[in-house]
């Protein structure tokens, strides 16, 4: 089930949304599943939830994210151990962000499960806030364990130096929509661009992105890492607002585990 709504989450991204706009078929399912989304107006945030029966979750769900992290409770929860891998870089555009999907065998474990990453990709400005603050951007590392759950790495970032270590990903970036593309030659590892200390905020959550499936868990650095005014504006270039605004924490606790 989890496995079906990942890729129908992924898959929704192939509907070119200037296309699906252009013809007014906001509500209309586009062949290869998925209805078209964006983060304004009609097929906003606000109004996900009633796209499509399988978006429901967006509006009845009580765990959703992003959330604005404060009060967290500090725990000894476990360090993150991650043993990322380089992988010759697979970038596209899916018309919601800018993706790069990782090989196999790159693994994060946390207090006894082991998780493989997936992908990664970016929203600007952040999802997550922290005391009510965004940052200019957020990474998101996209892991699965073999039974199809999720655990997503948040990585903020903060307007600064130069990220020397996404200079390859931005030489790479896709403007417009676009299937995967691999670049020969180039490898990244996406270790490089984090930060050395690896305290983190853990809280159970959701896709930030339709069908917003449940039963994510989330870990975001309290650490953040810079990319450039620059950087910014390129990544703006592709998309100038791709972020979920936050949600009611509910009944959730939000954990910190410091570094
Ligand atoms: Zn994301």
């Amino acid at each position: 089930m989890k496995r079906r709504e990942l890729l129908r989450h992924l898959g929704a991204g192939l509907l070119a949304c200037s296309v699906c706009s252009a013809l007014r078929i906001g509500s209309a399912r586009a062949s290869g599943g998925g209805v078209h989304w964006g983060y304004s107006g009609d097929a906003g945030p606000d109004h996900w939830g009633q796209l499509e029966s399988d978006y429901a979750t967006c509006a009845s769900g009580t765990q959703q994210s992003p959330v604005n992290i404060v009060g967290a409770v500090p725990t000894s929860i476990g360090e993150l151990e991650i043993d990322y891998r380089v992988t010759e870089l697979k970038i596209l555009n899916n018309g919601h962000t800018v993706q790069v999907n990782y090989d196999t065998g790159s693994t994060l474990a946390v207090r006894g499960s082991a998780y493989q990453v997936q992908q990664f990709h970016f929203h600007t400005p952040s999802e997550h806030t922290v005391d009510g603050k965004h940052s200019s951007m957020e990474l998101h590392i996209v892991h699965q364990d073999t039974g199809n759950n999720y655990a997503v790495l948040g990585v903020l970032m903060d307007e600064g130096a130069e990220n020397k270590a996404l200079r390859p990903v931005w030489s790479a970036m896709p403007f417009k929509e676009t299937g995967e593309k691999t670049i020969n030659g180039v490898w990244v590892n996406i270790a490089d661009a984090l930060p050395a200390a690896r305290g983190y905020y853990e809280y159970e959550g959701s896709l930030t992105t339709p069908p917003c499936s449940q039963s994510v868990r989330w870990m975001v650095l309290t650490a953040p890492i810079t990319v450039s005014t620059q950087q910014i504006a390129t990544f703006k270039r592709a998309f100038p607002m791709n972020a979920r605004p936050v949600q009611p924490l509910n009944s959730r606790t939000i954990f910190l585990q410091k570094a």
